[in-house]
This record gives structure tokens, sequence and C-alpha cells, in this order.
């Protein structure tokens, strides 16, 4: 990495961190991106764009090239195992884009790399922060050069070294380096669990024949369950695990895109999501052929409080975490870097005060109250049906929404956000 200053640092090449990134260097503003990692994702993870991201999207040009790549779903339906209890349509929003994109993360990360490196910003792999200084015009972050090595002589084994270690100074850093942020804590920013954790498992597979052109939502008494339309005959079926089974950390994501097989376990993989899925959702007749990738990981709901302070902030994973199933952290985290480069640019382009940062907190904060239930959740009035009264608390989570499309899709099925 060449030079010692830029005007923002973002650390975090994610969705978010690119996305972020990108909205700068369209201000014009010098960007630098650092990943500790050595490319962008592998795998699909949060498999959905919700309707406002595809809006801020095409404010650059990009919707258009990422729905070509991608499946629309308009339609939302809840299931009570073998009841369809309700669905949302996602016409009923209006604009542009009223439907749900079902995009590969893997896909949009790469697109989002390649729109940047046509911005003239090349993201920094194999670079990791490692701590931070502040003064009032500056902060210094410690960043480390890695490599790879082989060590061990009879088994070898890779292992990752720091190579170099160099200070950049920046006017703002943005912190988008996802759950397990490192910014985080080196800013002093508390990291709030709000709830419990909750452990899923997500297998894609192939399906002898089509099952649904929709997203279905599969509640019963102890879990939500959610399948995926991916293409043709492809789907992903994400069960809510009955006891934390996991040691409680969270995963990082896959660089690998290949799979080894090993014939038996698959086997027993498939064997396993027929089984489930028949069990929870009765009506899933289809059989489940080639299981291609599975994945399992906990959850967390959390908030960090306050999103950021002086020169430093957070966006996306970094800042908050929910269930897997309204796809609501990566998305609402392309709001965050909205939201956070427009304040930049104002006070590194326009003098404005550093003060908007505050803003930037109070409206974030607000947003994660509601979206986590914590200012009160889910309301029923008269005529909500039995079924929406009794699942209220565990629909909010299931909503791909924020914003204003939040109380819109919320009040499908008779229910108000407070
Ligand atoms: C196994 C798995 C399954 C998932 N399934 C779903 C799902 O079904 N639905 C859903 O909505 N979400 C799912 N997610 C979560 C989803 O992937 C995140 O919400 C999304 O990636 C958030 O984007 P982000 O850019 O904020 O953070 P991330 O995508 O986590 O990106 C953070 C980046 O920061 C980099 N980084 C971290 N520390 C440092 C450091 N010290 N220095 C430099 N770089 C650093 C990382 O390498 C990473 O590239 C899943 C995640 C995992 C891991």
């Amino acid at each position: 990495m060449r030079g010692t200053q830029t005007e923002v640092l973002v650390v975090g090449a994610g969705p978010v961190g690119l996305w972020s990134a990108l909205l700068l260097a369209e201000h014009g503003i010098e960007v630098t991106v650092i990943d500790r990692e050595a490319r962008t994702s592998a795998r699909s993870y949060a498999c959905a764009l919700q309707p406002a991201t595809l809006r801020l999207l095409d404010r650059l040009g990009l919707a258009e090239s990422i729905i070509e790549r991608g499946r629309r779903v308009e339609t939302i339906a809840f299931y009570d195992g073998a009841t369809r209890q309700g669905e949302l349509r996602l016409s009923k929003l209006g604009g542009e884009f009223p439907f749900l994109l079902i995009l590969p993360q893997s896909a949009l990360e790469s697109l989002l790399e390649q729109r940047l490196r046509a911005a003239g910003v090349r993201v920094h792999w194999n670079y990791r922060f490692d701590g931070l200084t502040e003064d009032e015009e500056t902060v210094s972050a410690v960043i480390e050069e890695l490599e790879g090595t082989s060590t061990g002589y009879i088994v070898p084994h890779w292992e990752t070294v720091v190579k170099n270690r160099s200070t950049l100074r920046a006017q703002f850093l943005i912190g988008a380096d996802g759950h397990n942020s490192m910014v985080r804590p080196r800013a002093g920013l508390e990291y709030q669990r709000v709830g419990d954790a909750e452990s899923f498992a997500a297998f894609e597979f192939e399906t002898e024949k089509k099952t649904a052109d929709e997203l279905r939502v599969v509640l019963d008494d102890t879990t939500t369950n959610v399948l995926w339309p991916l293409g043709e005959n492809r789907y992903r079926w994400t069960f809510q695990l009955l006891r934390a089974e996991l040691s409680g950390d969270f995963p990082e994501k896959e660089r690998r895109s290949f799979r080894l097989g090993e014939p038996a376990i698959d086997e027993r993989i498939r064997q396993y999501v027929q089984r489930v899925a028949h069990q929870r959702a009765p009506w899933f007749d289809s059989e489940v052929r080639q299981v291609h990738w599975c994945t399992e990981v906990t959850f967390e709901r959390r908030m960090v409080a306050p999103f950021g302070r002086n020169r430093c902030w957070l966006a996306g994973d970094a800042a908050h975490q929910t269930g897997p199933v309204g796809v609501q952290s990566m998305n609402v985290g392309f709001s965050e870097a909205d939201a956070l480069g427009s304040i930049l640019r104002k006070i590194l382009r326009e003098a404005a005060p550093l003060q908007l940062l505050d803003g930037y907190d109070r409206d974030r904060q607000k947003e994660w109250r509601a979206l986590l239930g914590l200012s009160g959740g889910l309301k029923p009035h008269g005529q909500t049906n039995a079924w929406a009264v009794q699942r209220a608390g565990r629909i909010l989570p299931c909503l791909p929404a924020s914003g204003p499309d939040l109380p819109a899709l919320a009040g499908q099925l008779g229910l108000t956000p407070s």
C-alpha cells in the first residue's frame, strides 16, 4: 500500500465496505479500502436484496446489471407447518423495484468490487486493521500487511504472518469489518446484547421438480424456517436449530468456492434436509437431490451504541446483528453507508460541522431499536387474524424491509411497527 494518508479509510471489503467506498469515490473523496482476507467471499450467505437496496444501487446505475444476475421474488408466504397463514405482496410497495432480488452475496461482492475498480479504487486485500489513535483532525490506523507462508516439515500447513506494520492517517475511518469487528472495540464502542442468540443451518440443493416461485417462511411453536427459491430447481432451506448446537462463534466467510465431496456424508446431509423439510413443512414434497453447500451459524441480537464517535463510525454487521430471515443486517448496512457517505461529503467538501454525525447515530439507533423490537415491536389491531397476533413478535425479523417499507409490509399482515 502506497502513501501514509487518505481522506477516508474503509476497514472491511464486504458488501457494506465496498458500497461505502464506492459512494465516497463517486463523491470525489479519496478513499482507501483494506481487508484482511485475500479476496471477496465465495458463498451466497445474505442472498436477497430488498427494494430499498435496489433503489440505492440504481442511483449509481448498478441496479440493472445486478437484477440481470438475480431472480425476482414478488411474494413472501407465511406458513405455520402445513397451513398457509398469510402472504406479503411486494408489488403493493409500488416504485420501480417492488420485489426481492435473490442473488448470492458472492456475486454482489464481486460486482461491487469491479465497479469500485472502474472508479479507480483497488481494494488492498491482505491488509489487517489492528488499532487506532485519534486527535482533533485525524485518525491514525495501525495496519498490518499479511502474507501466507507454509510451515511444518512432515505435515506442512499454511499460516498467515505479518509482513509489515504501518500507520495510515485518515480524516475519517469507517468500520465495515463485520460481526467480529476489530474497529468497534478499538474505538471503545459498546456492542450490546439485546436478545437471545438463534442458531440456523442453511442447505443449498437441487430438487427433482420446481416447488415454489415465492419465498416461504415456515413458523411453528419453536422454530423459524425459510425456503428460498434460488433459480430453476435450486433452493435453500434455512432451518432454525432446536438447541444452540454451535460454540457460539460467528464463522468467517468462506473464500474458497469449491467443496470437497464426501459421498457418505453428502448422502446423510441430503436425507437430513429431506426429513426436516418434510417435518416442518409437510407441503414440501419435492425430492432433494444434490446438496451443494451447507453451513451452520449462530446469529445474535445485538446493536452497538453509539454507532461511532469523533472520526470513527460503523456500518453494517460491525454495528448490528439479527436473524437471517429478513436479510436486514446487510440491507440496512447499505442505507447506513449511504447516510454516512453523504454526511462525510458535507463535512469534507462543504465544511459542515462534525456534529452532523450525531444525527447518523440517532437515526441508526432509532432504526435498529425498531427492527430489534426494542421500541415495542409489531402491534395488531382489531381485525388482525389470530395467527398474526400470536406470532407478531417472531414476524418482525422475518420482514425483508426497513424504513417506510417496513410498516407497508407489516400492514399486509394487519400489524403496525411501534
Ligand atoms: C456462514 C454465514 C451465513 C450467513 N447467512 C446469512 C443469511 O442467510 N441471511 C443473512 O441476512 N445474512 C447471513 N449472513 C450474514 C451476512 O453475510 C452479513 O450480514 C453480511 O456479510 C454483512 O456485510 P458487511 O459488509 O457488514 O460485513 P462482512 O460481509 O462480514 O464483511 C466484513 C469484512 O471485513 C473484513 N475484516 C474483518 N476484520 C478485519 C480487520 N481487522 N482488518 C481488515 N479487514 C477486516 C472481513 O474479512 C470481511 O471481508 C451469514 C454470514 C455467514 C458468515
